[in-house]
């Protein structure tokens, strides 16, 4: 099998990458791990469809086992599961940040990526009347204490706002890469492989010439002119440590991660979360803090819910008096992605103390909103059980939260560990994405991010993806 380009990961980059070089007229194989779905077969049942759709069936862990990191393991990657919230990225503050750490990316040339994607996935702002009930409690909140509440952009058309697009949308209304840079690549002539395991990148000198793979017990091997890994942060590392790629020690470091702890408000009148698009609006707090509306299904919300065994049923007998929402903080780009004695992954990250206190900041700016929004009680995701029944509660409590582990972490925008700088002793890949000491090896995902940059990650991997294809394609 012998292709231009082998393109490693189907997800938002993989996607993008694969139809730009297809529409160039070069022949393109998309090599995945995930299995390709049929987004009809999609069903509302979170146990059914977490092992199909999630990496590690939405496990995925931090070395400590303190932070979840959640990503899509299937054709179109996170994007069939995420909640298709559309937030271009500040680039006054992102691209000088990056520049500083010896990354330069071309700011005319993303703001032109940007512009045609959100032409191509139907961007707009969320309807009204798709937004679920408890985003209501959220932005009266932020009103009366005068914080700036707003409904976001999402990728999504003719929405029937069912609320379950973090298991796949079985009604296409979603625009996720499934439905719309996989196929609209394949009509340009790319291939699509599913279901790849052990995918490696063989090597002559200081080039790549081929991909082995093994697909259903068999070792496949394509012949490439060039590769591009698109598997996201964590598997793009992954993929090349595995191939014996380290860039000068470099592959899998400066890994950092948007992440934080869910914060459900219980409402007096009836809400019904679940009626409706989960994700819908976001807070305008401090610079080092994301706060935006979540809810989901009941099963990842138990999860989230906190309190235990007789309180935790409780608590969850009253799901439809809930309202959510989320607070993130960045951290620094200090992980590490490592393969460990027996070739697995390990992802090395830990929040950090300030990092915590800034994520107890934004609890208490959140459980404020939804106090003043009427909420009856307010309870933070911790191991502990807590309640929050009025506001002179928060302070108190709050000051026994120290320590990772006294809160449920997450994070879905995992970022860096390839990172872009000039600079091959600091670096992974060039400002033309090629890794350094190769010609014809690129790099372009979240994995490349020097910085984080503090917004839901979507529409920068896209647009860097974008803005990546020019240059392996020429
Ligand atoms: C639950 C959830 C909700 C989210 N919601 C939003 C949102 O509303 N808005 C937003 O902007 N962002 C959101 N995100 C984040 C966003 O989807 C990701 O930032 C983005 O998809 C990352 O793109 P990527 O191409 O880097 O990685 P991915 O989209 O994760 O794609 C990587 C692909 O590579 C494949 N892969 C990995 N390893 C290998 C390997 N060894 N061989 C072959 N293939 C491999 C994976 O299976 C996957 O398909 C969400 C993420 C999650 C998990
Ligand atoms: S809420 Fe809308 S986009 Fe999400 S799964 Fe339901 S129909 Fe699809």
């Amino acid at each position: 099998m012998n292709y231009d380009v082998a393109v490693i990961g189907s997800g938002a980059a993989g996607s993008v990458m694969a139809y730009e070089l297809a529409r160039r007229g070069l022949s393109v194989i998309v090599l995945e791990r995930g299995r390709r779905e049929d987004p009809v077969t999609f069903e509302h049942n979170e146990l059914k469809m977490a092992p199909r759709v999630y990496k590690r069936g939405g496990l995925q862990t931090t070395r400590d086992n303190d932070t979840v990191i959640l990503q899509g393991e299937t054709v179109g990657g996170s994007t069939v599961i995420n909640n298709a919230i559309w937030l271009r990225p500040d680039l006054d503050k992102v691209l000088p940040a990056w520049k500083e750490q010896g990354a330069e990316i071309d700011r005319e040339r993303l703001i032109v990526a940007f512009e045609e994607l959100e032409k191509n996935l139907h961007v707009s702002p969320i309807a009204p009347e798709i937004v679920n009930k408890g985003t209501d409690v959220f932005l009266k909140g932020c009103s009366e204490l005068g914080i700036p509440g707003r409904i976001l952009n999402h990728n999504r058309d003719e929405c029937i706002a069912c609320g379950w697009c973090n298991y796949g949308c079985r009604y296409n209304r979603k625009t996720s890469m499934l439905v719309t840079y996989i196929p609209w690549a394949e009509s340009k002539g790319a291939v699509v492989v599913d279901r790849c395991r052990e995918v490696r990148l063989l090597l002559n000198g200081t080039s790549v010439n081929g991909v082995e793979y093994v697909r259903d017990g068999r070792k496949e091997k394509v012949n490439i002119d060039a590769v591009v890994v698109s598997a996201g942060a964590v598997g793009s590392s992954e993929v090349l440590l595995k191939s014996g790629i380290t860039a000068g020690g470099n592959t899998g470091n400066r890994f950092h991660i948007l992440g934080g702890v869910l914060v459900t408000a219980e409402t007096e009148e009836e809400c019904n979360g679940y009626d409706g698009v989960g994700l819908t609006a976001i807070a305008g707090v401090d610079d080092d803090l994301v706060v935006e509306t979540f809810f989901s299904p009941p099963g990842a919300f138990a999860i989230g819910l906190g309190g235990w065994f007789g309180t935790h049923i409780d608590r969850m007998k009253r799901y439809n008096r809930f309202a959510q929402a989320g607070v993130m903080t960045a951290t620094d780009p200090r992980g590490v992605i490592r393969l460990n004695k027996k070739n697995n992954v390990v992802i090395d990250i830990q929040f950090t103390k300030p990092e915590i206190e800034r994520l107890k900041k934004g609890i208490r700016i959140l459980s404020n909103i939804y106090f003043a929004g009427g909420a009856l009680s307010v309870y933070p995701a911790t191991f502990r059980y807590f309640e929050f029944t009025h506001r002179g509660d928060i302070d108190e409590i709050l000051g026994r939260i120290k320590r990772p582990d006294d809160l449920l972490l997450g994070s879905a925008h995992p970022q860096g560990g390839n990172i872009m700088c000039e600079d091959p002793s600091r670096g992974v890949v060039d400002h033309s994405f090629c890794v350094h000491g190769y010609e014809n090896l690129y790099v372009a995902d979240a994995s490349i991010f020097p910085g984080n940059i503090s917004t839901n990650c979507q529409a920068m991997v896209m647009g860097i993806a974008h803005t990546a294809a020019e240059f392996v394609a020429s």
